[in-house]
């Protein structure tokens, strides 16, 4: 970026441009890991009632601390792993992105640990709030090499280690023998072990929440972004111990999450089965993708998430993306040379994605 010599903005950030995929017309949106399905009638119905219910106290200051909401996400959180969470383990906010944002202001103090290629946010809040930032590797099939993630965490004692699983952007998810040993490591250095499980429900791992009543060190970011199919509302949460939570009540701005926000997502808890139904097709269609991708000759890796990471085309990654783009597909150029990433569609989509590649490859 240009900054103009008048403008004090923070040397560190002189050099950074903001994060962002293209948002440019298509007929096929294939790039941000959206879910496909919007809302059913009843669900639609049951929001507008939330809505309109909330209206009339919208003079008044939200529920600060959103507990109800909390309450919900904990219930929920406890019925798909056995584990027995309260309010006091949960933190929500305006989506997880903000949950990572608030993590960092509570804990980006020395270093933070990721291994790319991941979720870019890690590395961009990490800089943006401070925290010096270390890239570490993964294996070349992109799995997670675990002696190699403890042995970094020995070297560099981070305060905060981030590992998402499944991981963004390349799908595979990490067993939870190997989270509990990373754990393990980072504890010996007294860091926060940051597992982002954005797309956890796609997933047949047991998830890293399992470990907290053992290791207070851990700490699960989920969002409902994905798999509840409710990008729009911007709702994320972290389970953890609840001496994290009463540090993300330091950092949290007043009232930061709207009346409107609590509510609405306390709907969509309430219609859960529905919306994870959609998951099973997502899944289904999933395998359906790979199946075509590899018999137009094209190597995927195994995904454990609602998108595909794949290769194999003999041009550019940017050509190809842009080419996909002028037949009405778009997908994400995540910068890991020589793949594109496509997130799972609905059929439709899923067609046009597949006869577009078809032609070009
Ligand atoms: C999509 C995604 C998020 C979600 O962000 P929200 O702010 O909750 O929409 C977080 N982490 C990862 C790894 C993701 O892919």
């Amino acid at each position: 970026m240009n900054w103009p010599s008048w403008l004090p903005i923070r040397q560190d950030l002189r050099s950074l441009s903001p994060y962002g995929a293209p948002q440019v017309p298509a007929q096929a949106f294939l790039n941000t890991n959206e879910n496909p399905y919007s809302p059913s009638a009843k669900l639609q119905i049951a929001i507008t009632t939330a809505v309109s219910e909330i209206s009339s106290q919208l003079n008044r200051y939200p529920d600060r601390d959103a507990e109800r909401l909390r309450s919900k996400l904990a219930a929920y959180i406890n019925d798909s792993n056995s584990t027995r969470f309260t309010h006091n383990n949960l933190w929500v906010a305006n989506g997880s992105n903000e949950v990572i944002q608030s993590i960092f202001l509570a804990f980006g103090h020395g270093k933070a640990l990721g291994f790319s290629p991941s979720y870019s946010m890690h590395s961009l809040i990490a800089r943006v709030s401070n925290t010096v930032w270390i890239d570490g590797n993964r294996n070349s099939d992109f799995s997670l090499n675990v002696a190699e993630a403890i042995s970094q965490i020995e070297i560099n004692k981070p305060t905060l280690t981030f590992i998402t699983t499944p991981n963004n952007p390349t799908g595979g998810a990490v067993a939870i023998v190997d989270i509990a040993k990373i754990a393990d490591a980072v504890k010996a250095v007294s860091g926060l072990l940051i597992i982002d499980e954005a797309y956890a429900e796609f997933s047949e791992q047991t998830s890293a929440v399992t470990l907290i009543p053992d290791c207070p060190h851990v700490v699960v970011i989920r969002t409902m972004s994905k798999a509840f199919a409710f990008a729009g509302a911007r709702v994320g949460y972290l389970v953890a111990d609840h001496k994290v939570i009463d540090a993300m009540l330091i950092v949290r701005l007043p009232y930061h999450l709207s009346s409107i926000t609590q509510a609405v997502a306390e709907v969509a808890l309430d219609f859960k089965e529905e919306l994870l139904a959609g998951v099973d097709a997502i899944i289904e269609s999933r395998n359906k993708m790979i199946t075509a991708l590899t018999g137009l000759g094209l190597t995927t890796i195994d995904s454990d998430a609602n998108f595909i990471l794949f290769a194999g085309f003999a041009q550019d990654a940017t050509q190809l993306w842009s080419d996909l783009l002028k037949k009405g597909v778009l997908i994400r150029d995540v910068g890991v040379s020589g793949y594109l990433r496509v997130t799972i569609g609905n059929e439709a989509e899923n067609d046009l994605f597949i006869s577009a590649l078809k032609e070009l490859i």
